[in-house]
């Protein structure tokens, strides 16, 4: 099933809230991300197709606010299994 490798490749973050942001540069030298689940491109480059928004970890995450990202459709496709909720914004 298609949905069984993106499961897998963010089982790390059942259960947690994720915020949905604009996806910004988070510190020099770290010009773009990976959706957890799926690997699509998150990145602020001009003109590329490139996701520029998505769901990410708030303070609740061990490794802090915009560490980990995942996509819009991930998170609409996979909240109910990973139990996902959304954060309230910030
Ligand atoms: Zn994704």
């Amino acid at each position: 099933m298609k949905e069984d490798w993106r499961i897998a490749n963010c089982f790390n973050l059942t259960g947690l809230p994720l915020r949905h942001k604009q996806w910004t540069q988070y510190r020099q030298g770290w010009d773009h991300d990976h959706c957890e689940a799926c690997f699509a491109t998150f990145a602020a480059l001009e003109g590329a197709d490139y996701l520029k928004e998505g769901f990410t970890t708030t303070e609740e995450h061990p490794r802090g606010a915009m560490y980990h990202w995942v996509c819009n459709t991930c998170f609409s496709e996979l909240r109910n299994k990973l139990k996902w909720y959304e954060a309230s914004k910030n």
